[in-house]
């Protein structure tokens, strides 16, 4: 176990840092739900806060949901929400065409292909759920947090994470 102080609201937390899934480089704060940087772990143990601190809390191990993405609202779309499912989901515009998407959007507009992007919800050795996102060979690409993915590029989706698939914003979360 690791005392440490979320820098943001300022709470004394003990990790247990051998239950934090490897890889990842923040984990959130379980008061203010704000991220804290896993290298601040690297603190000697006790630094800084007493075993009397009220405030302490036992950090439980990081167990992301199956997540869920939301479709916000503009001019060309209504706000939608679509829990993802474990396994691949072909996110793309709704259409009355045969389409091979499983989640469809209802939008104007047209520059979302139908069959847009792919997530793959895939369960980690630690009990939780990685998301992977790539672009699915779409006419008009994707942005990922202002980026545009790559063909063949898969990123990794963290909680709040952008996604612009034609002219329509989509938010992933846990
Ligand atoms: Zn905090």
């Amino acid at each position: 176990m690791i005392s440490v102080r979320c820098p943001h609201c300022n709470v004394g937390l003990k990790v247990d840092e051998k239950k934090l899934p490897s890889g990842i480089t923040t984990f959130k704060c379980p008061k203010c739900k704000r991220p804290i940087p896993v290298s601040m772990l690297s603190q000697k143990e006790g630094e800084g806060i007493s075993s009397s601190d009220s405030d302490t809390v036992l950090l439980h191990p990081i167990k992301k949901g199956i997540g869920q993405i939301t479709v916000l609202p503009d001019a060309e779309t209504t706000g939608q929400i679509f829990p993802l499912t474990e396994g691949v989901s072909i996110i793309g515009r709704k259409s009355s065409k045969p389409f091979l998407a499983t989640i469809g959007i209802e939008t104007a507009d047209r520059s979302m292909s139908r069959e847009h992007i792919r997530i793959e919800v895939k369960k980690d050795s630690k009990g939780g759920y990685i998301h992977c996102l790539s672009d699915n060979n779409s006419k008009n690409y994707t942005l990922y947090n202002s980026n545009y993915l790559g063909v063949g590029e898969e990123v990794i989706l963290n909680n709040n994470d952008e996604i612009i698939i034609g002219r329509t914003v989509l938010r992933f979360n846990e």
